[in-house]
């Protein structure tokens, strides 16, 4: 099924899933407060737009509550994670998916009403920890 995505960061990690969501078949608009990402990803994405997501006004008019799903892709700020994270939700977006850089990030984005948060390199390590550790099993 087709869905709707917005996704807030086009750093490495947002821009890497909006050109998987992309060739998924999937429809996404991509936001960046800077004009060169957006630039990037702007023959790729359904849509791209140079904005910044901290200001209620600017979600309003993206039309963030039509989106059943938001990915907040913002790292290094979290100011501005947050805040993205929680006009999302007041906005009524049913699923918010929130990167976090540590625990205490990821235990404030909770906190305000994320439903899903991710951890993308704690999550990686894991992931080929355990992939490197069964294909030493298989190699034995
Ligand atoms: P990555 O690891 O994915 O490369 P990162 O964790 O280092 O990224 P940042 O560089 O902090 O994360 O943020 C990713 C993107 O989010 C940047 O391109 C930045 O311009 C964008 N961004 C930051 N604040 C906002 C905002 N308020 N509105 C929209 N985009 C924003």
């Amino acid at each position: 099924m087709r869905k709707q995505f917005m996704v807030i960061g086009l750093g490495r990690f947002g821009t890497s899933l909006t050109r998987t969501l992309i060739a998924n078949g999937h429809e996404v608009l991509a936001v960046d407060k800077n004009e060169q990402p957006v630039q990037e990803i702007a023959n790729i994405a359904t849509a791209a737009l140079q904005a910044d997501c901290t200001d209620e006004a600017v979600l309003r008019e993206l039309g963030a509550s039509n989106f059943s799903h938001a990915i907040v892709a913002i790292g290094d700020d979290l100011q501005a994670s947050i805040l993205t994270t929680l006009l999302l939700k007041e906005f009524k977006v049913p699923k918010v998916t929130a990167k976090a850089r540590n625990e205490m990030h990821g235990s404030v984005l909770s906190k305000i009403g994320a439903d899903q948060i991710i951890y993308p390199e704690r999550d990686m390590g894991i992931r080929l920890g355990n992939q490197l550790s069964s294909d030493n099993l298989i190699d034995y």
